[in-house]
């Protein structure tokens, strides 16, 4: 059920300053940015071939990014897997026993729909599944 890495979690203190990186010296382009109110972020999409890197910039000191700075330092802060049929998949892993963050799916950035596994299940790695609407990206 799991099609591809949809994209790569950045934490940063700063898009800006990030960009600097992504854009001048590795050639990404930021396609899109986006505020998501709920999760007091601000996300950056830099696509690279069939996947995206997510710049997360907090937009809150007590924000879910600005904590994992604070406690882990800028870094890759989650990973998310493109799958078909969220919904489907959060009922199997929830019959499975997987302990989950969401167990319905949210809004993410881009009309996404986003839900996270809970890092203790995955190893330290938070885990994210994502379903898009227009599944060619
Ligand atoms: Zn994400």
């Amino acid at each position: 059920m799991i099609k591809k890495i949809d994209h790569i979690g950045i934490a940063v203190h700063s898009i800006e300053q990030a960009a600097k990186l992504y854009e001048a010296l590795l050639g990404l382009k930021i396609t899109a940015t986006e505020v998501v109110e709920e999760q007091k972020v601000k996300v950056a999409f830099l696509p690279t071939g069939d996947s995206e890197v997510e710049l997360l910039e907090s937009t809150d000191p007590e924000g879910p990014v600005a904590k994992f700075i604070a406690a882990r330092g800028e870094g890759i802060q989650h990973l998310a897997f493109r799958v078909d049929n969220l919904e489907e998949m959060l009922a199997a892993l929830k019959a499975a026993g997987v302990r989950l963050i969401d167990e319905k799916p949210r809004h993410g950035a881009g009309g996404a729909k986003i839900a996270f596994l809970h890092p203790k299940e995955t190893f330290g790695t938070l885990v994210e599944l994502c379903e898009r609407k227009d599944q060619e990206v």
